[in-house]
């Protein structure tokens, strides 16, 4: 198999099918039981919306042009927000170098609302965990060095978790101590995706989102970032439910009858984990964070009920095939046809976003 792209993504765990709806869901009227009077939910398979082609015919080098939050005019859609987030503590925290060369620390998060194991991909080793760091009583230096809580970077020999010095890694200068207070940091809130990101996959562009997102966070200009990594398989309704869906398609429904007839909710997803992630990341206050995705809907989920996270950019991110002409990127008849219908159905008012890419 040629051409394979490298992720970043970790090994996939089988995930328990659930069909609870999620207190703090995208699209929570559309529950199996309400959907009487209600119009057909949208694609639960396809990602969030991607603008199409742009006449630019290169991966850039920068950060695509950030959109003002105030500017994406979010419809008045209800939201059942959670009132308390969800109690979060990162359990365990490595450096991981990549196959681009970059490093980058990645975190490990039990929670109090799920059994999952989810994620924080943390470029920049300036950025902290406060649950990671916090002293537990009784525990070793060796203790606080297995778990992660250590300063600067890990040497054969090494006896203390704290820092060793003032320079050298996992330190930053006073100039890039300052960029990083007045840049606010990107955020990728990512859902995992075994088929699009391990099993190479051309139904949707996961893999290749997870890829850019890393790509714009490590670039040399970066301030950092972090990619929240949630353990929602299949926009939260598990691997199993849906592979049944892409047979359904294959069968000849479209993507909304699909849907339909596997009565799942349109987007299972929820977001006040990687709310609460990102406020123990010190994400929390003025400062805000700039958010990397198509999606506007996502803005206000990610901000937490009280937000307690500011979004000051939306960053879109274009997919590759669109920048290149098809030249790389994805291509293939069921993206396509899930990107129209997505277009069509969940996002009207993105027509006339589609050209700001
Ligand atoms: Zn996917």
């Amino acid at each position: 198999m040629p051409d394979l792209p490298s992720h970043i993504s970790p090994v996939y765990a089988p995930n328990i099918l659930s069909s609870r709806i999620p207190e703090y869901s995208l699209n929570p009227s559309s529950s199996p039981h309400s959907r009487a009077g209600s119009p057909p939910p949208p694609n639960l398979i396809s990602p969030a919306f991607t603008p199409p082609l742009t006449p630019e015919s290169h991966t850039p080098a920068v950060e695509p042009e950030p959109l003002p939050v105030s500017a994406d005019a979010i419809a008045p859609r209800p939201q059942k927000l959670l009132r308390t987030l969800p109690h979060v503590e990162c359990i365990v925290r490595a450096r991981i170098p990549t196959v681009t060369g970059a490093e980058m620390f990645l975190h490990v998060y039990q929670n109090n609302v799920d059994n999952k194991e989810h994620l924080a991909i943390v470029f920049g080793s300036h950025i902290r965990s406060k649950s990671m760091f916090a002293v537990r009583p009784g525990e070793t230096e060796r203790d606080r060095m297995t778990r992660g809580a250590y300063e600067g970077r890990l040497h054969p020999g090494r006896v203390t978790s704290r820092a060793e010095s003032t320079s050298g890694p996992g330190t930053l200068s006073q100039a890039d101590r300052q960029l990083f207070e007045e840049v606010p940091p990107l955020v990728r809130i990512h859902s995992e995706c075994y088929t699009g990101e391990t099993a190479w996959s051309a139904r949707c562009d996961c893999g290749e989102q997870l890829d850019e997102a890393a790509r714009l966070m490590s670039l040399p200009s970066s301030t950092g970032g972090v990619i929240v990594y949630l353990r929602q398989e299949g926009r939260g309704i598990g691997l199993g439910e849906k592979l049944k869906a892409y047979n359904l398609q294959d069968l000849g429904s479209d993507t909304v009858e699909a849907n339909l007839l596997l009565r799942h909710p349109a987007d299972a997803r929820s977001y006040g984990l990687a709310t609460a992630i990102l406020l123990d990341l010190g994400f929390g206050g003025g400062r805000g964070i700039r958010l990397l995705t198509n999606n506007p809907d996502k803005v206000r989920a990610v901000e937490g009920p009280h937000q307690e996270i500011v979004v000051k950019q939306r960053v879109p991110m274009v997919p590759l095939a669109w920048k290149t002409g098809g030249k790389k990127g994805i291509n293939s008849e069921e993206i396509e046809g899930y990107l129209k219908a997505k277009v069509r159905s969940h996002h009207p008012q993105a027509r006339d976003r589609r050209m700001q890419g």
